[in-house]
């Protein structure tokens, strides 16, 4: 495995990356559209200034799943999401 070489027949192939230490592999289109398209970065039930224990408990969840395995999640489907300009 080399880092940047292209993996995969994807629109945005997966490329090999270091993040933070270790090497993961990134969908870069996806990781872009993550951070203004994700559920939960515009959910009123998402504040990264409140403690945990008032925070979403799903996002909670997914957060310490992103933390354990170092992954990073899109949330585009949510029963309980609430639009929040942010
Ligand atoms: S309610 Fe859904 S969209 Fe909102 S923060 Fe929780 S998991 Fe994300």
């Amino acid at each position: 495995m080399a880092e940047g070489k292209k993996y995969g027949g994807m629109e945005a192939p997966a490329v090999l990356k270091n993040h933070y230490g270790s090497y993961v592999f990134v969908n870069k289109k996806m990781d872009e559209l993550r951070r203004t398209e994700c559920l939960c970065y515009n959910c009123a039930n998402l504040n990264f200034h409140r403690p945990d224990n008032e925070n979403c408990p799903i996002a909670g969840a997914f957060y310490k799943i992103c933390q354990i395995t170092n992954v990073a999640l899109a949330v585009t489907r949510c029963p309980k999401f609430i639009f929040e300009e942010k």
